[in-house]
């Protein structure tokens, strides 16, 4: 195991991973920025550097700042979490290239599946099926662009290759405003990811987001822990997230984590990844591969009673995985809500000071998060605050015991989107568990 690790990353996730460390009896290095040196887990380091501004660009993106910072402290290897440079295949690069181990995939892995036209290719060589769409890249042809919407049949989405955070796509309903959605999201995607080229796909109506969280060592093995179902969703962004998926029978399980898994052994890939799929009656349909750790991993850690971050250091390390897929066991239902320093109508970002903060507890209950009393959350950064995780013998034991945690959590001095996720989870359809990903929007009046 390594000596000492890098937390390449902020708040609750980089805290996450210091927690593992410890347990792991491996040292930590937080680097942060200059607003954040009060952060939790930069106070709870074993050492820390602050490594410049508040601006992201210049702090949690600066590689040369982050491999300076691992150098000095002499640590081996870095953790990059998610976000910021986690899916960065240059940065993996450089990690290497300085002589650190990156904790996470290899860069060519990084690299192939962060264009989403190769990864879908790569897939469907691996015999993972797709949301029907162009292939490959779309041409400036107008008309072969016609042609081909006409092909996959309307309504059709068109989707920035290197897009991500649910930013860079735009759904088309006619030949009347094809022409213009693309040339739109062209100029978009290449301002916001340095990449204009685009691909189209059937748009699906009423889908839900399922994913398949894998497990991948350097000894050949791959293992998956089961499905996620994160369709409660705004603007393409998941707010609530539960395991496993309601209605989905352990013969689907089986057969699509399989497919994940004999992908992951095909490309080589290492570490933990997500297969994110969208599913329509009864079928699923690849979207994209996420090369790190996800926000909504606990839902998984807590039906399965492993640890995905203390396994990506193992797997990092060159030690074969912990469990093979006969040990794999799912238990009961888990939940998360998502919480967000924000305006639950307006969804505005609210940062400012943490007056109170008093977190919620009982069976079940896990709370990760990095606030604390008189904790100012800056104006900087993701709104997301932390996350309440609720675990219950079944889906309904679950919901009630996250109903619980809501009406006990306080947190004063800021707004949080906490009534937005108790409205949901006293919701209805979610109580049946009829969600898809337009629900949410639908709900508020927004789609
Ligand atoms: P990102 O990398 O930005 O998260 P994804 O490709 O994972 O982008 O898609 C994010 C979300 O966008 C999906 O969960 C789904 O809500 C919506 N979406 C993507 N592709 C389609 C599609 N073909 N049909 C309908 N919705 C889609």
């Amino acid at each position: 195991m390594f000596d000492k690790i890098v937390i390449a990353n902020r708040g609750e996730i980089a805290l996450r991973i210091l927690r593992a460390c410890r347990e792991l009896g491996v040292k930590t290095v937080a680097v942060h920025s200059e607003p954040d040196r009060n952060l939790k887990h930069v106070l709870l380091a074993d050492e820390s550097v602050c490594i410049g501004p508040a601006a992201s660009q210049d702090s949690y993106l600066h590689t040369p700042a982050i491999i300076s910072a691992a150098e000095v402290t002499d640590a081996v290897a870095i953790h990059p979490g998610y976000g910021f440079l986690s899916e960065n295949a240059d940065f993996a690069e450089k990690v290497q290239q300085s002589g650190f181990t990156f904790i996470g995939p290899n860069p060519d892995t990084i690299r192939m599946m962060g264009d989403k036209i190769s990864a879908k290719k790569a897939m469907i060589e691996a015999g993972i099926p797709c949301v029907p769409g162009s292939g490959g890249p779309l041409s400036d042809n107008d008309e072969k662009n016609l042609k081909l919407a006409h092909k996959i049949g309307y309504p059709v989405i068109i989707k920035a290759a290197g897009g991500g955070g649910g930013r860079g796509m735009r759904t088309v309903h006619t030949d009347a405003t094809l022409l213009s959605a693309i040339n739109l999201t062209r100029a978009e995607a290449g301002a916001a990811f340095g990449n204009d080229t685009l691909y189209m796909e059937k748009f699906l109506e009423n889908p839900r987001h399922i994913e398949f969280q894998v497990l991948s060592d350097s000894h050949g093995n791959a293992i998956h822990l089961g499905e996620r179902d994160c369709s409660m969703q705004r603007r393409h962004q998941k707010v609530v997230e539960e395991a496993p998926a309601p209605g989905i029978t352990e013969e689907q399980r089986r057969e699509i984590g399989e497919r994940c898994t004999k992908a992951c052994t095909d490309i080589g890939y290492l570490g933990a990844g997500t297969f994110e799929f969208l599913y329509e009656n009864g079928k699923f349909y690849f979207i994209e591969m996420n090369t790190r750790v996800q926000v909504e991993h606990p839902v998984t850690e807590m039906i399965t009673g492993f640890d995905i971050v203390k396994e990506q250091l193992h797997i990092a390390a060159g030690e074969p995985l912990s469990i093979t897929q006969d040990q794999v066991r799912i238990q009961g239902h888990a939940i998360e809500c998502r919480l967000n320093a924000e305006d639950p109508e307006t969804f505005m970002p609210c940062p400012g000071t943490i007056d109170q903060f008093h977190m919620p507890g009982g069976p079940g209950i896990r709370c990760e998060t990095h606030i604390y009393n008189g904790y100012p959350v800056p104006p900087y950064y993701d709104s997301m605050i932390g996350k309440l995780i609720a675990h219950g013998e079944n889906r309904r034991s679950a919901i009630a015991r996250m109903n619980t945690a809501l009406s006990e959590i306080i947190i004063d001095g800021i707004k949080t989107n906490i009534p937005l996720q108790q409205d949901i989870i006293s919701d209805a359809a979610f109580i049946d568990g009829e969600q898809n990903i337009h629900y949410l929007e639908k709900k508020l009046g927004l789609y």
